[in-house]
């Protein structure tokens, strides 16, 4: 049961969402499969859903926003930091060429890897790490996209995104905000887009590893 066209135009279209791959990729991507199986009934809904250890599958309308506002080409090369369902992990992997995410929690990296190979996105590559190092390996990226607020900006991920590159990040803590990153040469220009409420970007090392439920 995919988004009926009233959600589209409630959640999406009536909101600002007018790029029309976006909103294919969207309409087209089954969200039930990223959420837990007893709330799947719910996973057309205007909202977040919980997918355990306080964590949250992000809210269609804010997946569907930042991948607009960083104007991803399909040659594009993108880093995600916060898999955790790997909704928005799938949404990129069907608008760029390839997709490097990265998730504190192995658990659910690997969960989030199960479920995007059943849907053969290939071009998907996800790792177990600490966001706020990126991954200088794949890099320079032409979109970060990060999933998780953090105080201020990881200079990392500054030092990863490439030249005419976009990161789309929120920062703050209780308030917090989503910007624009734009890199021109050595030269980063931030918009402010929009208030938002996401979970916090820990540092690595406050995460307990936790077995891969299902081996
Ligand atoms: N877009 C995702 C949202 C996941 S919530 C979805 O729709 O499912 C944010 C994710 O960021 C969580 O899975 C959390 O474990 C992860 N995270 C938090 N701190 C991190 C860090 N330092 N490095 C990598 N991932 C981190």
């Amino acid at each position: 049961m995919p988004f009926t066209e009233k959600e589209i135009k409630k959640q999406l279209l009536d909101r600002g969402i007018h790029d029309g791959r976006v909103l294919a990729v969207m309409q087209e991507l089954p969200r039930e499969e990223f959420a837990p199986p007893e709330l799947a009934h719910f996973a057309y809904r205007d909202g977040v859903l919980p997918i355990g250890d306080g964590q949250t599958l992000s809210q269609p309308f804010i997946v569907a926003f930042m991948s607009q506002e960083a104007g991803i080409l399909p040659t594009d090369r993108v880093l995600e930091i916060g898999t955790g369902s790997g909704y928005q992990t799938a949404v990129l992997a069907k608008l760029a060429a390839e997709v490097v995410s990265v998730e504190v929690r192995a658990s659910m990296s690997f969960k989030a890897s199960r479920v995007l190979r059943s849907m053969g996105l290939t071009n998907a590559h996800l790792l177990v790490g600490d966001g706020y190092a990126g991954w200088s390996k794949g890099g320079p990226y032409d979109v970060i996209i990060v999933t998780a607020a953090a105080p201020s900006i990881p200079p990392a991920l500054l030092d990863q995104l490439a030249y005419g590159g976009r990161m789309i990040l929120p920062l703050g803590t209780d308030k917090q905000t989503l910007w624009r990153v734009t890199r021109k040469g050595q030269v980063y220009e931030q918009e402010a887009l929009l208030p938002v409420k996401f979970v916090p970007l820990v540092p690595g090392e406050s995460i307990v590893p936790t077995p891969d439920p299902t081996p």
